[in-house]
């Protein structure tokens, strides 16, 4: 083992497996939570972890549309599943969030001796929990293409969301090569994955007995400068770089992104939008999966005196029947105008708000979808129906 000091932003190094427990260790002890996949339910989900004790421990995952199954492999590996319903979204920004709560204070007011009447004023506490800094473990390149997504959202030029930037900007991201994409995965034809490029702090590539780790940001590079480790043989490193082409054409699915705007804005009444309307039961698992759909809607809980209320953001979905009503009216009424919505706005309309699509390819709501409707078939469904 050696400890070269001279390590660069781009620099790799082979590590070994059990050095990432002192590697998680360091982040708590630079005031990190870090989170990462657990198995929990016969599911992955993304929670609190500490060590490699907590990863979910050799394990393959198969999904298809409306279907989801792990697989035991028995090997001493962690990142070879494929994520789950869960995304990060939810640590930046948080499906339930308190924004402020409100007490209303009277007071009798008195003129010439008598109670001439009550003054009311109410006082705002906005919510002052301090802002959790995470530390995300094994983020794929098509969730790291989300957290970008997501960033054009809610930090734009005109407007950016307080508690979605202090939880980004406090954000490190370890992030994982994908290995074993399963059959809903299309990040290739979003130009998102499977390996990541850029935007990380630091990369694993995980091998049998050791994890090859590619420096991404000054902060990587110190905490991995602290590790010990071993440069690379030409052997591992071509052995990893191979894994990840292999990956790469080993997706489920393909989108074909030309014109896509163009295709589904420009064909609302397309025949193919009646047929999924019969079979999509406007549930809105796909939007509640999906790690770049930013709906939300505040609610209000007050006392029953009208004396206290608090305000929360809950994530919201534009197939919820009340989503769209405005002033006594739906202006979505039916399913079919809401899974056109989703569809439109996820692959047309957001290209143009955003300049980006609001799809990296994760494959989620297909896998997630009660009833197996695969967006990538919708698409050239329509394509098809367009072109006849
Ligand atoms: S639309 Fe579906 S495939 Fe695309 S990012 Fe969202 S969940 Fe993933
Ligand atoms: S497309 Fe599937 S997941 Fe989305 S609302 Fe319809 S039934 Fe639910």
């Amino acid at each position: 083992m050696m400890n070269e000091k001279n390590l660069t932003i781009g620099s790799t190094v082979a590590l070994p497996k059990a050095e990432l427990d002192h590697l998680l260790a360091d982040l708590r002890s630079n005031g990190y939570q870090t989170v990462g996949p657990r198995l929990q339910d016969e599911c992955i989900v993304y929670k609190e972890i500490e060590s490699l004790q907590d990863l979910p421990r050799g394990l393959l995952s198969e999904q298809k549309p409306a279907s989801y199954r792990l697989i035991q492999t028995g090997q001493d590996r962690y990142f070879d599943f494929i994520p789950a319903g869960q995304s990060w979204k939810q640590f930046l920004f948080p499906p339930r969030q308190h924004l402020f709560s409100a007490q209303k204070n009277s007071s009798e007011v008195h003129a010439e001796g008598h109670t001439a009447g009550r003054n009311t004023k109410w006082q705002i506490k906005a919510d002052d929990a301090p802002t959790p800094r995470y530390a995300l473990v094994g983020v794929r390149a098509c969730e790291l293409a989300a957290i970008a997504v997501q960033d054009r959202v809610f930090m734009r030029s005109d407007f950016t969301d307080p508690i979605y930037r202090a939880r980004r900007e406090g954000l490190f991201i370890l992030a994982v090569n994908c290995l074993h994409p399963n059959a809903t995965c299309f990040c290739v034809s979003m130009g998102t994955g499977p390996r990541h490029k850029a935007g990380f702090d630091l990369c694993l590539t995980e091998m049998d007995d050791l994890f090859l780790v590619e420096a991404g940001s000054e902060l990587g590079l110190s905490l991995l400068a602290r590790r010990t480790y071993e440069l690379p043989s030409a052997f591992v490193q071509t052995a990893a770089n191979r894994a990840t082409e292999l990956a790469a054409g080993k997706m489920g699915r393909s989108l074909d992104t030309s014109d896509l705007p163009g295709v589904l804005t420009g064909h609302l009444d397309a025949e193919r939008w009646n047929q999924v309307a019969k079979r999509c039961l406007s549930c809105a698992n796909c939007t509640q999966v999906c790690p770049t759909c930013f709906c939300w809607e505040a609610f209000d809980k007050t006392d029953v005196l009208g004396n206290k209320t608090s305000r929360e953001r809950v994530w919201d979905s534009c197939f919820n029947p009340n989503f769209s009503y405005v002033f006594g009216g739906n202006t979505r009424p039916n399913i079919r105008s809401r899974y056109r919505q989703w569809l439109t706005h996820k692959l047309g309309a957001w290209k143009g708000q955003f300049d980006v699509l609001g799809c990296v390819g994760c494959g989620r709501c297909i896998t997630w979808c009660p009833v197996g409707i695969d967006l990538t078939e919708e698409v050239a469904a329509i394509r098809q129906e367009v072109k006849a």
